[in-house]
């Protein structure tokens, strides 16, 4: 229970605090559209742990291929955006980077999958150091009393769980 709290605060900060502007800098990889058969996939039950990061995460499901390589896959709800939002490729990869700790092969991509498409992301150099500096960044702003908003959405705040107790939310919840 205690794993799945810290995923969830850590992927929680990944989408509500990290900038879209500072994410496109990073270059992410928008996906490939693949087609996949969800009836060989297995759910994932155990959450995924590194103790130097301090990351801990679940994926949906992990995909075991025949030459050996495990496949993260993140389910989201609803339709699929023209390509994946930066936040849930940051999750993916993480979620990559939690593979090949544990099973000390690295996914050549992960999967992320929304109700009409499916998109493969590759696990790229690139996008594991963007990652790590994402982290590394969110590790500094943790010792900060005040983290800016970085963002201009108010669509964002308004589905997020933070809004009633954030100073910097763009929507006020006044029921
Ligand atoms: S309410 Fe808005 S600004 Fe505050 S944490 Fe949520 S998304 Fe960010």
């Amino acid at each position: 229970m205690l794993y799945l709290a810290i995923a969830f605060f850590i992927f929680a900060l990944i989408f509500f605090r990290r900038s879209s502007a500072q994410q496109g800098e990073a270059g992410l990889p928008g996906g490939r559209i693949i087609y996949t058969d969800t009836r060989s996939w297995k759910t994932s039950v155990t959450p995924l742990y590194d103790g130097i990061l301090g990351l801990t995460g679940k994926p949906d499901y992990l995909v075991e291929q025949n030459d050996g390589n495990i496949i993260p896959v993140e389910v989201k709800s609803g339709k699929a955006p023209q390509t994946p939002y930066d936040s849930h490729i940051y999750q993916l990869a993480a979620y990559c980077l939690l593979v090949e700790r544990k099973y000390n092969k690295r996914p050549p991509y992960g999967i992320i999958h929304y109700e009409d498409k499916d998109f493969a992301i590759d696990y790229t150099r690139d996008l594991e150091m963007s990652l790590l500096d994402l982290l590394a960044e969110m590790k500094r702003d943790d010792f900060k009393d005040d983290v800016d908003r970085s963002h201009d959405q108010a669509g964002r705040c308004a589905k997020c769980g933070y809004r009633n107790i954030c100073d910097q939310s763009l929507v006020y919840d006044n029921s």
